[in-house]
């Protein structure tokens, strides 16, 4: 079982951020919610979140 490294939360199903390799429940795992220090890497042109509904 991981943890949120946001809010320390126990999550079943741990999220790694794409930019600082961080573990995150759902809810933080976007960059922008939980500080993530590797924001200056983003691409603006891209889309760097992922929708839960792509993946069954
Ligand atoms: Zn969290
Ligand atoms: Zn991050």
């Amino acid at each position: 079982m991981a943890t949120c490294q946001n809010c320390g939360r126990s999550i079943s199903a741990a999220r790694e951020c794409s930019y600082c390799d961080g573990t995150f429940c759902p809810k933080h795992q976007l960059p922008e919610n939980h500080g993530c220090n590797g924001v200056e890497n983003w691409d603006v042109n891209g889309q760097w979140f992922d929708d839960d509904l792509s993946e069954g």
